[in-house]
């Protein structure tokens, strides 16, 4: 149990924590970040990342998260592996308290809590998350140029998923578990024209099939809930597009969130309506979610939290 005085403290410890610990200890700000209960983020989930500047050849997630850690404790980033319970940004400095008891109090905080993508929940897919089950076709759709694929879901996410994915994909099934959609009506025409695409209705997964060498996706068993019939597709890839969930909870009470549960930043920042308090990164961010973007709003809310700091001295 300790006790931790900053000027900056940033929760997260994904592309947008790491980012806002590199800008703020090159601004002199002794950032302390708290991890979290995924140490490296969301990315640390998949292998390889071909879309993140700076390496020619693919990076795996676990890699590009390890050299970020490394790179924010290079220039004296100040990183705690707990998780952030209980905030209190009504008095200043801000008090943050963690699982492991400790207390971190704070001139200004960056929020990069991220936004977990909802998976179904059966073992045979968190075995080949990575393999051939993803949640991000923008990631991951490249991977797939001439196979067979399948989406997971029935609201505009997942319509433009499957769409997205008839740019690489030769065949594209949209799996939903209802006898319509979700997604509006431009949505589920441009889905219903594209002669790729093949809806099938009425139906769950069952089971994720798959090959151990190399470990990858080869089908799905695939459920009727209506007449309970189980057929078996064969398929190369699994695209989960269900929704996301903000990791915003614990700040709730303080911060205001859209209908959806993500952080609400001004338009052209990353801040709250929270004086010093700052969001980057999948938090605050239901539209790109990538590395990247991510990356550029946890640079952007240590700028923002330094110009803040200076505005009170
Ligand atoms: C399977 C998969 C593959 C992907 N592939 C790519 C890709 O190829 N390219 C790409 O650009 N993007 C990819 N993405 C998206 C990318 O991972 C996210 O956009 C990015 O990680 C978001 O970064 P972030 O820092 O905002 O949040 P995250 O990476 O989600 O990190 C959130 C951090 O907050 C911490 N945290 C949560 N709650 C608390 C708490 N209470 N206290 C303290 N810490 C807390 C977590 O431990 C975690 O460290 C992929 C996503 C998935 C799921």
């Amino acid at each position: 149990m300790a006790e931790y005085k900053s000027k900056v403290l940033i929760i997260g410890s994904g592309p947008a924590g790491y980012t806002a610990g590199i800008y703020a200890a090159r601004a002199g700000l002794n950032p302390v970040l708290v991890s979290g209960p995924q140490v490296g983020g969301q990315l640390t989930m998949t292998t390889d990342i071909e879309n993140f500047p700076g390496f020619p050849e693919p990076v795996s997630g676990p890699q590009l998260m390890e050299n970020m850690r490394l790179q924010a404790q290079n220039v004296g980033v100040r990183i705690i592996d707990d998780k952030i319970t209980e905030v209190d940004f009504k008095n200043r400095p801000f008090v943050c308290s963690s699982e492991n008891g400790n207390e971190f109090r704070a001139e200004t905080v960056i929020i990069s809590t991220g936004s977990s993508a909802r998976w179904l929940g059966l073992e045979s897919e968190k075995k080949y998350i990575g393999f051939g089950v993803s949640a991000c076709a923008t990631c991951d759709g490249f991977f797939y140029r001439g196979k067979t694929v399948a989406v997971v879901g029935g609201g505009n996410t997942a319509a433009e998923e499957a769409i997205y994915l008839t740019n690489f994909a030769a065949k594209v099934y949209l799996i939903h578990r209802r006898d319509s959609l979700r997604a509006d009506a431009v949505m589920q025409k441009r889905l219903k024209e594209n002669p790729k695409i093949e809806i099938i209705w009425d139906s769950v997964i069952d089971e994720v099939l798959g090959i151990e060498q190399p470990l990858g996706v080869t089908g799905l068993k695939v459920r009727n809930v209506k007449t309970d019939a189980v057929s078996e597709l064969v398929l190369d890839g699994l695209f989960i597009a269900i929704g996301h969930h903000p990791n915003t909870d614990v700040f709730k009470d303080y911060i205001k969130l859209d209908s959806n549960g993500y952080i609400i930043t001004a338009p052209d920042g990353t801040a709250t309506n929270v004086e010093g308090v700052f969001a980057a990164g999948d938090v605050q961010d239901a539209k790109f979610r990538q590395a990247i973007t991510s990356a550029g709003s946890g640079a952007m809310a240590a700028m923002e939290a330094e110009k803040y700091l200076v505005s009170q001295s």
